[in-house]
């Protein structure tokens, strides 16, 4: 028969306060509590702190600060047994968001803009820092919401080839409009080590792109007959290796 679990309510707090003995919530995270969720203190709660670790608590108010009482030890996760890096070509800012917190719901581990010679979009490197923190925010919004314990990381900018370059376990690589084969779905779940999966933005990449891209060893995949946006792409590719990989199974790609 099947069985169900209880949703938590899950707070984050900075990973220096998850083992103090009275953890603190930031500010930011308390006011979304305190005046959307209506926290008046004795709460039991999950906390997380973005890197994978966990502990149970209970809430204890102070006017506009939130405390916590640990009601367990720090719980660390089991590293994953796939790491998964979603790489594409880079996208306007929807998008991106898009593929960031889809990707982050579906279980990617870090995220990676690629510069390829269609990218419409530039990374801003005066404000980079900044959209890169908020961007990193809605990382950790998801991660909240689809019951993670890490966030996943988004990495700034590099061209295709250096990315190309970097040794890996596996590569796939989504080319639309080909006789590229459709995903091994048997072959997904032994897959371990660090595996990359390659979208391009929305022009697609050029012919020279692609033949780089098979000479580093990338398998081509197909994701069909129709030809998706650049980041429905992305995520399509990501849910169906992160399935292969049983990462929706109660083990979570353990
Ligand atoms: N401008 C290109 C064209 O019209 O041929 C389409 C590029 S598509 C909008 C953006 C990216 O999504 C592609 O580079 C590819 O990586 C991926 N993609 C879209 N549809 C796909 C499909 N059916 N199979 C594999 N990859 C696909």
């Amino acid at each position: 028969m099947a069985r169900w679990s209880q949703q938590e309510l899950r707070v984050h707090v900075p990973p220096a306060e998850l083992d103090s003995d009275a953890p603190r919530v930031e500010a930011e995270e308390a006011r979304r509590l305190i005046s959307v969720l209506r926290i008046e203190g004795g709460e039991r709660v999950h906390l997380f702190d973005g890197t994978g670790r966990s502990r149970k608590a209970v809430l204890r108010r102070g006017g506009r600060h939130l405390f916590c009482e640990p009601a367990g030890p720090v719980m660390t996760a089991p590293a994953p047994r796939a790491v998964i890096t979603l790489a594409f070509g880079q996208v306007k800012k929807p998008a991106l968001e898009f593929i960031l917190q889809k990707g982050t719901e579906l279980g990617v581990h870090r995220f990676q803009p690629i510069e390829c010679a269609r990218s419409v979009a530039a990374w801003e490197e005066d404000r980079a820092g900044r959209k890169r923190e908020r961007w990193q925010e809605l990382c950790l919004h998801a991660a909240r919401q689809c019951e993670r314990d890490d966030t996943p990381e988004l990495r700034a900018p590099v061209p295709l080839a250096g990315w190309l370059d970097t040794p890996r376990a596996a590569c796939f690589a989504a080319i639309e409009r080909s006789q590229a084969p459709r995903l091994d779905m048997d072959a997904l779940p032994s897959l371990a080590g660090e595996v990359g999966l390659l979208t391009g933005p929305e022009g697609g990449f050029e012919p020279a792109e692609m033949e780089r891209i098979l000479a580093a060893g990338c398998a081509p995949v197909s994701l069909g007959s129709r030809i998706l946006r650049a980041e429905t792409a992305a995520v399509v590719l990501a849910a169906l290796v992160l399935y292969g990989l049983q990462a929706f199974s109660p083990e979570k790609n353990p």
